[in-house]
């Protein structure tokens, strides 16, 4: 079927034609429940009726013009960003590896800056910031890293939730400049560090004039019941990178910075010849305004809740699910034993889900999922656990 497509991705036997909601149709007409949202993409739901007049309205005068000129709704983008995350300047990019590229270029001009000559840049096992060769050498995970030396230098990993382990190489080495961290780690497991982790690297990095980069791709734009999840922590990074949920599909991605970060990178450092067009900002936009008008994000920690705390209920005495988890609509439910095939078994039950690091189920349903669609899923999701594991 996917002959002239590169086999990068292992797919399931399925495609959608339409979608609507937490609804996706595939070709012959039968409907799921999306609990991925294309990958933590469309938190909005599919066929957002505010996204897709937004980006109607704008292609009918104009999709792009380049960053050698202004771009209004760019400059109207990074305003609103920016008051919403507490930064004070973005560049825009066109996914979430290039938001990363461009923190990890910020970091290492700063460290020059600072007569260091090979900046070190401090990540975590188990960590995820995509495939291109900088970010895949950022990543924790060797599978990602496979095949693809020689990588790139400069990074430094230790151990997820392990502040002492970032305080060792912070002594030992001089050359560290920035860590780089998910606030939760998505493709990872789902691993939700301890409440004051992020706090505690915050002063760390104060206290040895590291920068702080937070890498919320996955959880930002409300995924965990704030808009980005270091605003749990009542913190401030310098720098800040998003992506998936900020165009609802339409593909956008942002670096944010403050302070001395955002003062770094200048006319000719980096740039993009796509990012920030007016399609995808106009698309963002309205993805911001939707999120702001409905209240959105404030009804998430209690969806979380509600899906977990019944999950938990209905698996209780099966031993075999170790734990259940979850930040806002950012799940995580670990088996004892490898699960990889309940992902096609689910998606011909009707329910889309994930599977990541083989044990742990992972769902990230869109923001706007009523209470009868998280019955549904649940009840899908338990029985299809409890089939499984017999
Ligand atoms: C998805 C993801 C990325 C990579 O984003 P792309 O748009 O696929 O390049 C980076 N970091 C995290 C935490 C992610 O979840």
């Amino acid at each position: 079927m996917n002959s002239h497509i590169m086999p990068t991705y292992g797919r399931l036997a399925v495609s959608f034609s339409r979608g609507e909601g937490v609804w996706l149709w595939d070709e012959e007409g039968k409907r799921y429940l999306d609990a991925l949202s294309g990958i933590a993409v469309c938190n909005l739901g599919h066929a957002h009726p505010q996204v897709h007049k937004a980006i109607c309205k704008q292609s009918e005068t104009l999709i792009h013009t380049s960053n050698l000129y202004g771009i209004p709704l760019q400059e109207k983008l990074a305003e609103k960003l920016c008051e919403k995350s507490g930064m004070e300047n973005v560049f825009f990019s066109n996914s979430g590896a290039e938001a990363n590229e461009a923190a990890i270029k910020i970091a290492r001009v700063y460290g020059h800056q600072q007569g260091i000559d090979k900046p070190v840049v401090i990540v975590m096992e188990k960590s995820f910031h995509g495939r291109t060769m900088a970010t895949l050498s950022a990543t924790g995970n060797p599978k990602v890293q496979q095949g693809f030396t020689p990588l790139v230098e400069g990074f430094v990993h230790v151990p997820f939730n392990d502040i002492t382990a970032i305080e060792a190489v912070i002594s030992e080495n001089k050359n560290c400049v920035a860590v780089l961290v998910e606030p939760i780690q998505g493709e990872g497991g789902v691993h939700i560090p301890a409440d004051d982790y992020l706090n505690q690297i915050r002063s760390l990095c104060d206290k040895h004039q590291l920068l702080m980069m937070i890498d919320e791709i996955q959880t930002g734009i409300g995924r965990t019941g704030e808009f980005l999840a270091y605003q749990h922590n009542k913190i401030l990074p310098d720098v800040c990178t998003i992506a998936k949920a900020l165009g609802n599909g339409v593909p956008i991605g942002a670096c944010l910075a403050k302070g001395t970060a955002a003062g770094i990178l200048t006319a000719g450092m980096h740039g993009s010849t796509f990012g920030g067009n007016p399609l995808a900002c106009s698309a963002a936009l309205a993805v911001l305004e939707t999120l702001d008008n409905d209240d959105l994000i404030a009804t998430v920690h209690n969806k979380g809740e509600k899906i977990t705390t019944s999950l938990t209920e209905k698996l209780k005495h099966i031993t075999e699910v170790s734990n259940i988890r979850h930040k806002g609509l950012m799940i995580g439910i670990d088996l004892a034993s490898p699960c990889m095939e309940l992902v096609a078994k689910a998606q011909q039950h009707g329910l889309l889900i994930s599977v990541t690091n083989e044990k742990t189920i992972r769902l990230l349903p869109p923001l706007i999922i009523d209470d009868s669609q998280i019955e549904l899923l649940v009840t899908t999701l338990s029985t299809l656990i409890q089939e499984h594991l017999q």
